[in-house]
């Protein structure tokens, strides 16, 4: 269904947890974030009912994200009964890819269409202090697993970060000249853990852009991309993979979100960056029927803010990590 700016809204990212088995440090403190308590996170089947409701009016691409999602336990199953649904042609997974290639094969059983991973070094010793532990060789094994079981397009996320990944913008982008790999660089937003710093790491979309046309030639503009939201994508010559870019900072595409957020709390939010959230977990948890699910659904649709202002001077996103939203 169409929101308040005659956009159309057609797209729901599920936070599944707010756990994580990753500290980004510019997503988490150290120690983490508190998480909610378990009584307190939806059930998987509520989360599938109210996927259901959506699909009533109108959701036809799912996102399964978190947190981390494949930590949360009976994720298969979950995938298995959002892929049932008539209505949602598009259901894709994002990760950081320590658990992929364990379980990719099972979840594209299950009907997993594709995945996105999140890599923002190529180097074992940066790539674990960025994660504050994460171990490099275990993501590429669940990129490698994607590629291996045609979960195309793969993308990879890539948050850019001013004097710690931007010598490597150019071996990102070249994968792209190795394998069909679509790698998105995107902007570090300020939220969560980094919302006091984040200006100081900002690195531009078209910085990024520019470093890669002076190493490894132009840029050519692609179309069309299966699953291209708010992402520009580009071709190096020759090339099997393509090159995106999220300028969710210096040029915000809020004119083009087709988006709602499930948060695992049960809140559905109409922004990112909109601290307000329209409960639904009391209603999934006194048994409304899909009809008054799809009425709360079409609710939050209709309190989509035209635009967000993040960027702006003295604006900022919330204190809550993406972790605890669903990035
Ligand atoms: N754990 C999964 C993963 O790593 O892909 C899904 C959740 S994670 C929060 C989703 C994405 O949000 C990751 O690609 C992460 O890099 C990105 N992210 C987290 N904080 C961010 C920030 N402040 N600015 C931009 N991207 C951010």
């Amino acid at each position: 269904m169409q929101d308040g700016f005659h956009r159309e809204i057609n797209y729901l990212r599920v936070s599944v947890t707010d756990r994580c088995n990753l500290r980004c440090f510019y997503c988490m403190p150290p120690h983490g974030v508190p998480t909610i308590p378990h009584a307190e996170v939806l059930r998987l089947e509520e989360m599938t009912r109210l996927v259901q409701a959506a699909a009533l009016v109108g959701v036809k691409k799912v996102r399964v994200t978190g947190g981390e999602p494949l930590v949360r336990k009976g994720l298969t199953a979950f995938v298995e009964a959002l892929a049932a649904i008539p209505e949602i042609d598009d259901l894709a997974l994002t990760t950081n890819g320590i658990l992929l290639a364990e379980r990719a094969k099972e979840l594209k059983a299950a009907g997993l269409k594709r995945v996105n991973v999140s890599l923002d070094s190529l180097r074992p010793e940066k790539y674990a202090r960025i994660t504050r532990g994460g171990d490099l060789a275990k993501v590429w094994a669940g990129i490698e697993a994607a590629l291996a079981l045609e979960m195309h397009p793969v993308k990879l996320n890539t948050v850019l970060l001013k004097g710690f990944n931007d010598d490597e913008i150019v071996a990102l982008a070249a994968l792209t000249l190795r394998f069909p790999l679509h790698v998105r660089f995107i902007e570090l937003m300020p939220l969560g853990a980094c919302r006091p710093w984040a200006a100081d790491y900002f690195l531009s979309a078209g910085e990024a852009w520019e470093t890669i046309e002076k190493n490894l030639g132009s840029l050519h503009e692609v179309r069309k991309l299966v699953g291209s939201g708010p992402a520009r994508y580009y071709r190096l010559a020759g090339a099997p993979g393509t090159v995106g870019f999220i300028t969710a900072v210096s040029d915000h595409f809020c004119d083009r979100c087709n988006r709602l957020r499930l948060t695992a709390g049960g809140g559905l939010r109409a922004c990112l960056y909109d601290e307000r959230e329209l409960d639904v977990k009391a209603a999934l948890r006194r048994g409304a029927s899909l009809e008054e699910l799809a009425r709360l659904v079409v609710r939050a649709i209709a309190g989509k803010p035209g635009r967000h202002r993040l960027g702006e001077a003295g604006e900022g996103g919330g204190q809550k990590a993406m972790s605890r939203i669903g990035g």
